[in-house]
């Protein structure tokens, strides 16, 4: 019989919410941008030649489809199997490029001419300056100062693309801080600029845009995972959550099937009670945080709290409110793994089946110990990222 219980939603809503989450907090300066995006962005995504455009620039431009790759070694460590969604394959690293290629696009039809982003290792910064380059329009991206000292590979990068690249010199002069700066950008150049967010957080429409852009990842292992086991759906998706957007990627199309295990990993740094931590539902309370409520690690008086992670690209104090959501509502599986763990995973990924994985996958990586799949069952890890850019910190676990 059929349930005549509707079946929860995960989407964004009419108003811009997932449950009390979302909205779009915004200074009254940044009206009229935001307004602007959230009026046409449904419109051009639908729009057949954009859909084109777009899937066209995913196979040729990024590699897609990326493989859905089945660990062998890795399945029968853990008594299970595991399948690696391989965003690592995408063109320049990671899967940041499926958002950035979808916003540029975006922009052009905006009649935009130029892109301002935030970037905190520099990971969104290099996909930001790799479309600008690509599309031919003009780049700024804002970064922490004391990120620019630590990132020197990917600042060069970006220059080498045509980047502008200005340093945000306020607070702890890290990704919070250019992202306040970016944002500050857009407010003064509303006309010609588009604003380039880097995962599925800020005001409304950003996380369900971003979302949209990432949902690619879950379309892709739908049919792959179907070729490989016959079965469209996995039991569980593993995904690591800095602000969210590889995971909501992953999850996008398993949202409404609730017999799909949503497994977001948070970076818990030092450990989870250290101090130096970026777990940020097991840490963090309901706030307003770059445009949206979600949770965020906060003091007692609401001030942000500093994250920690050896990955940068998971140390933020915040996640998505989709995220908030899902983790409010027991939809999703919030687990952490700490820097020694996911250090750990990446050195055994690369062992057992030959792939270095970025620091910020390998804490998705950490959980399999612990996730109970069984024998019989399928668990599908979203690996977002190559670890070249992480050689530098494993190198000194090499002896
Ligand atoms: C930036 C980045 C992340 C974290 O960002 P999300 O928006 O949470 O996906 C994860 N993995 C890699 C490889 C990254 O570059």
């Amino acid at each position: 019989m059929e349930s005549i219980v509707e079946k929860r939603s995960f989407q964004v809503d009419s108003k811009g919410y997932y449950g009390s989450f979302g909205g779009a907090f915004i200074p009254e300066m940044l009206y009229p941008n935001v307004e602007e995006l959230r009026e046409n962005y449904l419109q051009i995504i639908s729009d057949p030649s954009f859909q084109k455009e777009y899937s066209d620039l995913l196979r040729d431009y990024v590699g897609r489809p990326t493989p859905l790759y089945r660990a062998n070694r890795l399945s029968e460590k853990y008594k299970t199997n595991i399948f690696l969604k391989r965003e690592d394959l995408c063109h320049t690293g990671a899967h940041k490029v499926n958002n950035t290629i979808g916003q540029i696009l975006m922009a052009q039809r905006l009649g935009k001419k130029r892109i301002v982003a935030e970037t905190g290792a520099g990971q969104h910064g290099v996909a930001t300056a790799t479309v600008c380059a690509l599309m031919d329009l003009e780049c700024v991206v804002y970064m922490g100062e004391l990120d620019i000292e630590r990132q020197a590979p990917n600042v060069a990068r970006m220059k080498m693309l045509g980047a502008e690249v200005r340093p945000a010199t306020c607070g702890s002069r890290t990704l919070k801080d250019a992202t306040n700066e970016a944002m500050r950008h857009w407010i003064n150049n509303p006309v010609d600029t588009h604003y380039i967010i880097g995962s599925v957080v800020g005001p409304h429409p950003y996380p369900d845009m971003v979302a949209r852009f990432q949902s690619i990842i879950s379309e892709e292992i739908r049919w792959q995972l179907k070729q490989h086991t016959g079965s469209e759906t996995p039991d569980y998706v593993l995904a690591c959550v800095g602000g969210g957007s590889n995971a909501a990627g992953a999850f996008y199309h398993f949202l409404s099937e609730e017999n799909v295990r949503l497994v977001a990993i948070e970076a818990a740094g030092m450990g989870v009670n250290s101090g130096h931590s970026a777990a940020t539902t097991a840490l963090g309370k309901p706030g307003v945080l770059h445009g949206s409520r979600t949770i965020l690690m906060q003091t007692e008086d609401g001030q942000v709290t500093e994250p920690f992670s050896i990955s940068a690209g998971l140390d933020y104090p915040g996640i998505g409110p989709q995220h908030a959501y899902l983790y409010d509502s027991g939809r999703g599986t919030f687990m952490s793994a700490t820097d020694e763990e996911a250090v750990q995973a990446a050195f055994e990924l690369t062992r057992y089946e030959g792939i270095i994985p970025a620091l910020e996958s390998a804490h998705a990586l950490a959980v399999l110990g612990r996730l109970g799949a069984s024998e019989n069952e399928t668990v599908v890890v979203n690996l977002s990222g190559r670890g070249d850019k992480d050689m530098g910190t494993f190198m000194k676990y090499i002896d």
